[in-house]
């Protein structure tokens, strides 16, 4: 095994915090997507320069155990050998024809292959487009207006679907997005999460009028919520009997939680599926599918479409193809492991300094919330006590860990996360755990 040496992190980051500068005059707030900005928790976004394995290390030499993993796609680890010959091989070969190409093919039967109710798949480059195009997809499909979303469900950054959003939105603590207009979220309902009369009552107030229902699989953007026992089929339900889809968003749980995703573990067979992450290798590819007679609407096959100059990359598929064939059973043996061995870890740091906290998850994928109240909604999350996730998150990073910087996040590990990276997270919890005892609202 690799010998590392333990170093100590000095808590200045000269060299992120120039390049954060640099950003921050050419692009608002210096940051790409909100949430890397580390406005939640303060302080210095680190810039990455290289990841191996667990490990990612910033732009001033320093290393973390990585416990983002790229917010899901990283499930083999970073600069998985296999994943990066086969880019190499690809890249080598050019890297867009706008043409059809064999890696699409290839990248389409291994979705079909692993998750039954996806019939045909169409490839996008991000989550945001697949959610976007299932919507329009749905619509066109029933020529009905509306859409049912839950609060707290992140479907990216959609104008229909970011009416009370997770993830950055939840974040950054936007009630909704200005830009949106009315039109374009009025025929969105959204509602709380977890909570089937109210989509019964949507249902019974709009006959007629409901395209789908979409919900995140099992959410992870409120931080981790998983469905309460039956809802998923509940939805299911209440949409084949209205006449309306019930799209399940698996952009983050596809591919992660199982070889067949969320489906994979509840069983609950959606009409339209959405993926993203880890079915791109860490490359932007994305895809929605379902049944057959649904996605025979699209276009060019039916009228409704859509389209993406990159779609199907040669480059992205090529990632995707060789980390989907990599994820056996024991992959995610293995990752199910690490996952509990982490979990179990916070949990005893934590309940040693007496500091109120639920560790909630769906697979693999999990969320330290403060709070000892059962998390089923949005509005639970947000009653947690975010102040002492903010003194854990920089006690953890000043140690070398890197967390997710929000408290409304999924925790992620991979395959790559071994005995010395789990050693390294376990020496830095104690003391993360009492400045989270120590912090104060
Ligand atoms: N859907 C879910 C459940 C997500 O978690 C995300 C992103 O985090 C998206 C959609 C949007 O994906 P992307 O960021 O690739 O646009």
């Amino acid at each position: 095994m690799q010998v590392r040496i333990t170093v100590s992190f000095p808590y200045e980051a000269p060299v992120s915090q120039s390049l954060f500068d640099r950003a921050s005059a050419v692009t608002p707030g210096g940051v790409n997507s909100p949430v890397r900005a580390f406005r939640a928790v303060g302080g210095t976004p680190r810039f990455m320069v290289s990841g191996t394995g667990p490990y990612l290390t910033d732009a001033d030499g320093r290393e973390y155990v990585d416990l983002v993993c790229s917010w899901g796609p990283m499930i083999l680890g970073h600069s998985h050998p296999e994943v990066i010959a086969a880019v190499q091989e690809a890249v080598a070969r050019g890297t867009s024809f706008g043409t059809p190409g064999a890696g699409e093919v290839e990248l389409a039967e291994e979705i079909v292959a692993r998750i039954e109710p996806v019939e045909q798949v169409r490839l996008v480059s991000s989550g945001t487009e697949a959610t976007m195009s299932a919507i329009r997809l749905a619509r066109g499909f029933t020529g009905r207006p509306k859409v049912i979303k839950f609060a707290g469900c992140y479907h990216g950054h959609v104008d229909a679907l970011l009416a009370a959003a997770g993830s950055g939105v939840a974040t950054l603590g936007l009630p909704d997005t200005p830009g949106v207009t009315g039109a374009q979220a009025g025929d969105t309902i959204v509602l709380p999460y977890n909570d089937l009369e109210a989509v019964r009552a949507a249902f019974a107030a709009h006959p007629g009028e409901i395209a789908c229902v979409i919900t995140e699989a099992a959410p992870g953007n409120m931080g981790v919520v998983p469905p309460l026992p039956g809802f998923n089929q509940g939805l299911k339900d209440l949409c084949a009997g209205n006449g309306a889809l019930y799209i399940s968003d698996e952009v983050m749980t596809g591919f992660r939680v199982s070889k067949a995703g969320w489906y994979g573990i509840d069983g609950v067979r959606p009409d339209l599926m959405t993926f993203g992450k880890v079915m791109g290798g860490g490359f932007p590819a994305a895809a929605f599918g379902g049944r057959t007679d649904v996605m025979a609407h699209l276009a060019p096959a039916g009228p409704v479409y859509q389209a993406g100059t990159l779609s199907g990359n040669p480059i992205a598929t090529a990632a995707g193809v060789a980390q989907l064939r990599l994820l056996d059973d024991a992959a995610y043996e293995k990752v199910d492991a690490v996952s509990a061995e982490v979990r179990g870890l916070v949990t005893a740091a934590l309940a040693k300094e007496g500091v109120a906290h639920r560790v909630q998850t769906a697979g693999n994928m999990f969320t330290v919330f403060f709070t000892d109240a059962e998390v089923t909604d949005y509005d639970a999350a947000k009653a947690q006590e975010s102040f002492r996730f903010t003194a854990f998150f920089h006690s953890m990073l000043a140690q070398g860990v890197y967390l997710p910087p929000s408290a409304f996040e999924s925790w992620f590990v991979s395959t790559a996360h071994d005995t010395a990276a789990v050693e390294r997270i376990a020496a830095a919890l104690p003391a993360a755990a009492r400045a989270a005892a120590a912090a104060t609202a």
